[in-house]
């Protein structure tokens, strides 16, 4: 991208981000009583190039904890190491009408809708708990911090504050065991799961990260490959049908790309070979969404036409402003 074009990719996030900051609606998360601490009013967005290129507007350096934008990596992660078959056996991929905590399982097969609910994810951290043993924490948080760019570490307030609460959590781990989708103990899986959750981003490391999937999964700065083609694809297709929760249909329609919030006020969505998006708003709806999240990643999509089929050709707006 030359500078010229790079400053008009730049504008465009400065307008949306002026556009936005008004935007007030929505809580802070207080059901893990330690994100109740954050200020309400911060508000970040970057946008990653698939040339390493980090666009900014905001607090994209603010650090907060990475919640439920963990989970389309830590499945990518378990694709890649454990095979789609063995995943698919364990978890679903439909979506799933329900709040993201519920504690519901597919009738009769007897697993988690999908990666991206919470059922979901602990089956996938009790997969990756038992195929890495202890050590499956390092493991993990190696793949995100690769993805991100830097090492990642974990909020021990968060942490602490959401392993004495979780008890729905915990109550899902207990389900998943005893539905055979995992062996090691619940707790174990639940704890891998609220540490997962716990890691602290910024959202310029949530952008590098979507930019990371969206650079068929390799880290578009540093070049190092992160994740393999098939463990890319899986991950986005879920994202795109299941990221948004149960918003997950009206979001398609509006944004058309695939996406995951957290209820940390972070949320990803990742623009095929051409974008990754992170932008950072603590307050979050009914669902568990970020307001201002959702919002943002509206706007660029209509500035900019990334919706998938935005005239059969996504980025048909963004395609001139990054062309050399
Ligand atoms: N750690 C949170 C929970 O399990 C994540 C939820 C979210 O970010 O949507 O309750």
């Amino acid at each position: 991208m030359n500078s010229a074009d790079g400053g008009h990719l730049a504008r465009i996030v400065a307008e949306v981000h002026a556009r936005l900051a008004v935007v007030t609606d929505g809580e802070v998360a207080d059901y893990i009583p330690a994100l109740a601490l954050m200020p309400p009013d911060l508000f970040g967005i970057a946008v990653a190039t698939m040339q390493g290129e980090v666009i900014e507007a905001g607090d994209t350096r603010r650090p907060f904890t990475i919640q439920s934008v963990s989970k389309p990596f830590a499945y990518a992660v378990a694709l890649e190491v454990l095979g789609r078959e063995r995943v698919r056996q364990a978890v679903g991929v439909q979506p799933m009408a329900e709040a993201f905590n519920a504690l519901v399982l597919e009738p009769r097969r007897n697993r988690p809708y999908n990666a991206m609910v919470n059922a979901g994810a602990i089956a996938v951290a009790g997969l990756l708990r038992q195929h890495f043993g202890p050590a499956a924490f390092d493991e993990l948080t190696a793949r995100l911090s690769d993805a991100a760019g830097r090492p990642l570490a974990v909020d021990q307030a968060v942490y602490e504050s959401e392993a004495a609460t979780g008890h729905r959590n915990r109550a899902l781990a207990h389900l998943l065991h005893a539905a055979g989708i995992f062996t090691v103990p619940a707790d174990e899986a639940a704890d891998l799961y609220f540490r997962q959750c716990s890691l602290s981003v910024t959202a310029r490391d949530v952008a590098m990260m979507g930019a990371t999937l969206a650079h068929i999964g390799a880290n578009p700065r540093t070049g190092q490959a992160v994740f393999g083609l098939d463990a890319v694809r899986d991950t986005l297709s879920v994202m795109f049908s299941c990221g948004l929760y149960d918003g997950a249909g009206e979001w398609i329609c509006r944004v058309g790309v695939p996406a995951k919030s957290g209820v940390g006020g972070g949320l990803v969505a990742v623009v095929n070979r051409l974008l990754g998006i992170g932008v950072f708003s603590p307050r979050v709806d009914g669902a568990g969404n970020p307001v201002r999240g959702l919002l943002a990643c509206e706007h660029l999509s209509e500035d900019l036409g990334l919706h998938l089929f935005e005239s059969s050709n996504p980025g048909s707006r963004l395609l001139p402003l990054l062309a050399r």
